[in-house]
């Protein structure tokens, strides 16, 4: 049976950038030798990661004076890097959701947080407006989509102080105005790649301000000057990304990504929104296009288990909601194609038709 691909990291990567990892795994680029046994220090891995660089920068439109790396660690071990190099005085947070809250916990760790607004009071799902950042904070931390809670931030805010995004979960599904961010970072494993590597775009003038020693792996700099190989990257993860990003050069680029990632969401949001059985948890004007919540309405609640069941057998994977807001959620990343859209709509018809 044909396997539809909702999870919400890992998730859904191209068909052609697995098949050409796999080609990689068996001989790199004709090298004679597998990707998984070659040097990191090789010429022939050199090329590999100053293409994903040159495709990332290219595809995002990152200005010269902006660093692409690679890390190990994931996007929580950014939560700690971001305080550790950046936070003297005072931090700003946006508290959006489960992974806000966990960035804010560990910039805690390093100085005081002025959290700026939180949607907490309805469990997540709104982004507050109408908040002030501080000047006088060293940044301004925003999560811009939130993976678990389905909302998302798709606006490249005006901050007076440094600005910096967790874009773990909607990295490349639109067109970003990067010269607003002084640091922009996330795991790859929703929208770029599989799991293992985790990137930042880090703008060099935003380091070196603060006096604490860092220790050289959580430093920005060592990474910086040693182009992501100060010590053994994740050279398999880095890989897939580059062939992920070469497919998303080939359909047209992130304007191109953000065009169907509109039209995929707005295709189920309807569908939900015209169901007499599902309803949405996120307030329409702060929803995602990446992460589709929703929950049986009241009186259908006790058959919410039995849907789920419904539509494994249809082929559905991961469509399970977060245990934090129960339910289900569709994650609609830029490799999934809208003919899975339209067949989890078709199995959310069939069962409201013989259940409703
Ligand atoms: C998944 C996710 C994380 C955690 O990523 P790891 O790579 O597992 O550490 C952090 N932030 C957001 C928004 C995420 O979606």
């Amino acid at each position: 049976m044909k396997k539809h691909n909702f999870n919400p990291g890992p998730s859904i990567l191209p068909k052609i950038a697995i098949e050409n990892s796999a080609k990689a795994v068996l001989d790199l680029d004709g090298c004679g030798l597998s990707l998984l046994e070659v040097s990191h220090r090789s010429k022939e891995f050199q090329a590999v990661i100053d293409e994903a660089v040159a495709l990332f920068k290219e595809l995002m439109n990152i200005p010269a004076n902006y660093h692409v790396l690679f890390l190990g660690g994931g996007a929580s071990l950014q939560f700690c890097m971001v305080p550790y190099n950046l936070l003297q005085k005072k931090a700003a947070y946006l508290e959006t959701g489960s992974w806000a809250h966990k960035a804010i916990k560990e910039a805690q760790l390093f100085g005081p947080v002025e959290v700026v607004a939180s949607s907490s009071d309805k469990n997540f799902n709104y982004i507050p407006k109408n908040f002030t950042i501080p000047t006088d904070a060293d940044y301004f931390h925003v999560t811009t989509n939130n993976t678990i809670f389905g909302s998302e931030l798709r606006v490249d805010l005006d901050s007076p102080v440094p600005l910096v995004a967790d874009m773990s979960s909607d990295i490349l599904s639109r067109p970003v105005d990067v010269s607003k961010y002084s640091l922009i970072y996330g795991g790859a494993q929703k929208n770029l790649g599989p799991a293992g590597v985790t990137f930042v775009i880090v703008k060099e003038d935003v380091l070196g301000k603060v006096t604490r020693p860092i220790p050289t792996m959580l430093n920005y700099k060592t990474h910086i000057k040693d182009g992501s190989l100060f010590n053994t990257p994740p050279c398999f993860a880095i890989y897939t990304c580059k062939e992920t990003l070469k497919w998303l050069k080939a359909q047209g680029g992130v304007k191109a990504m953000e065009e169907m990632d509109i039209r995929k969401s707005n295709l189920l949001y309807d569908a939900i929104d015209n169901s007499k059985m599902f309803v949405g948890t996120v307030e329409k004007e702060s929803r995602s296009r990446m992460n589709i919540c929703f929950v049986m309405k009241e009186q259908y609640k006790d058959k919410e288990a039995a849907f789920l069941d419904f539509a494994k057998g249809k082929g559905m994977v991961g469509i399970k909601g977060h245990r934090s807001v129960g339910g289900f959620r569709a994650s609609l990343y830029n490799a999934l194609p809208i003919e899975s859209v339209q067949a989890l709509i078709d199995c959310m018809h069939e069962f409201e038709k013989a259940n409703a």
